[in-house]
């Protein structure tokens, strides 16, 4: 039995971890990398391992730095089945088709502008290659075991983190190895807590907030809500909050409805002024077993805001004077319909934008976090009078506690640990809160690292394999 870190090592984007037993061979997850060029190059890079030889994929959940990579995979000779849950799969369908859009935009502007060393510029994969792809999905049920080839089995059980996010555990051989993908947070908002599993003989955790606690509770997010649409609102002016579609976009459209219907916020319009979010709720509402809401309450979600569908009618709203909160991607302002109302708004004290995610650096909403007097869009700059507010705490991920609950949650305790998805810092940060707690060593493997988990690691010791110390 071997695992091999393709992606996701030391880095929190790119997940690919390919798991051998005998001639089988599982990639789980398969992701995107992203943020820095000098990440985002890999994703052109040669896999180490023919993509044929591939037996199956099985995705813990739908966010492209978890299954970006798809396509390019299955361009690349696999022809294997992609296991994950229902809702994975609609949520990848939603998530890669923008993936490959924005990624042909880029090519078409390049070519047209003549500034890339490739002629023409390629997109990484085009909207084809998507539907291609999704041909080899296979959505199977949470909690039960599947056979996926001699001896190996496969289960997936819901981990709290985004609609249809789950751990996976694969048997080979007797032995269990698990994988976290990202774990949700203790009480997610939405979703039902990470399910507990019962045993690990070895366990894959991320480590994206391995070094944080999240202060905020729910409470203290919604006042900050309801402060800021209020004090907008009694200028007269526009709530701007951009959002991650899948995810971000129902949660904050869940708190809205609820504070409405507590009468906490003012009358004011709320629009959904984005495609994609309008699609990510949709596939929400379609998948009740996958979250915590009543019936009632997701029709109070979806009828809280305007579906704005069309691109002449999010200019009309965009010109509009009344107040209004509106809800447009990007989430960290790199593009989408939030620019337009940014150009429209950033220049008037009345008005706010609120950041309701991670924003990293580099990204325009990052700039102007960080107190920035002017911005830039659409090759002019903007000087800043709208207020900036920022609502922390808001995240899908777990935190350090929530990530140790994970490792300790097992009635028998995994027996190896590996760390990955996560900056070096926290991922170091969590293997020492893991070595004082747990009296385990953690390992943080290195991109393209292979390690033997055989009890037995001299049997086949060759080059390029690493062993576990001591076992
Ligand atoms: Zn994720």
């Amino acid at each position: 039995m071997k695992l091999t870190f393709l992606g996701g090592a030391q880095t929190v984007t790119g997940s690919k971890t390919l798991f051998e037993y005998g001639k089988t061979r599982i990639l789980v997850d398969c992701g995107l990398f992203q943020g820095l060029k000098e990440l985002r190059l890999r994703n052109w890079d040669a896999l180490p391992i023919d993509a044929s030889a591939i037996d199956a994929v099985v995705l813990t959940h739908a966010h492209l730095d978890h299954s970006g990579y798809l396509p390019v995979l299955n361009a690349r000779g696999f022809r294997g089945k992609i296991y994950c849950s229902a809702p994975t799969r609609e949520l990848s369908r939603l998530i890669l088709l923008d993936s490959a859009k924005l990624s042909e935009e880029d090519a078409d502007f390049a070519n047209r502008e003549g500034y890339s060393k490739h002629r023409p510029a390629l997109p990484i994969y085009d909207r084809k290659a998507v539907q291609e792809v999704m041909e080899r999905f296979h959505a199977v049920p949470s909690g039960k075991w599947i056979s996926i080839g001699p001896e190996v089995k496969i289960r997936l059980s819901p981990s709290g983190h985004i609609l249809g996010s789950t751990f996976v555990e694969i048997e080979a051989g007797g032995k269990r190895v698990v994988f976290s993908g990202d774990v949700g947070r203790k009480h997610p908002t939405l979703y039902d807590s990470p399910v507990r599993l019962e045993r690990a003989d070895t366990v894959v955790v991320e480590a994206t907030y391995g070094d944080r606690n999240h202060l905020e509770e729910s409470a203290s997010i919604d006042r900050r809500l309801i402060e800021a649409v209020r004090e907008t609102h009694s200028r007269g002016g526009h709530v701007l909050i951009p959002a991650f579609s899948v995810g971000r976009v129902q949660e904050i459209l869940y708190r809205l409805s609820t504070l409405k219907r507590r009468r906490e916020l003012p009358e004011i319009p709320v629009y959904l002024d984005s495609p994609m979010g309008i699609e990510a709720t949709r596939i929400f509402t379609e998948f009740p077993a996958w979250h915590r809401l009543e019936r009632e309450e997701v029709d109070r979600l979806c009828k809280t805001a305007i579906a704005v569908k069309s691109r002449s009618e999010s200019i009309r709203i965009m010109r509009e004077d009344a107040p209004a909160i509106v809800i447009a991607g990007s989430g960290m302002l790199a593009g989408g319909r939030i620019l337009h109302h940014l150009a429209a708004r950033i220049g008037d004290p009345r008005s706010t934008v609120l950041l309701v995610g991670y924003q990293a650096a580099g990204t325009r909403g990052r700039l102007l976090q960080d107190g920035a007097s002017e911005v830039k869009m659409h090759g002019r700059y903007f000087p800043v009078r709208a207020r900036i507010a920022t609502i922390p705490g808001l995240s899908a991920h777990g935190d350090q506690s929530d990530l140790l609950d994970f490792v300790r949650g097992f009635e028998t305790p995994p027996k190896r640990i590996f760390l990955n998805h996560g900056e070096p810092q926290a991922l170091d940060a969590l293997r020492v809160k893991i070595k004082d707690t747990l009296g385990q060593d953690a390992v943080i493997p290195h991109l393209g690292e292979r390690f033997d988990l055989s009890p037995f690691p001299e049997v086949v010791a060759a080059r390029g394999v690493s062993h576990w110390p001591d076992l």
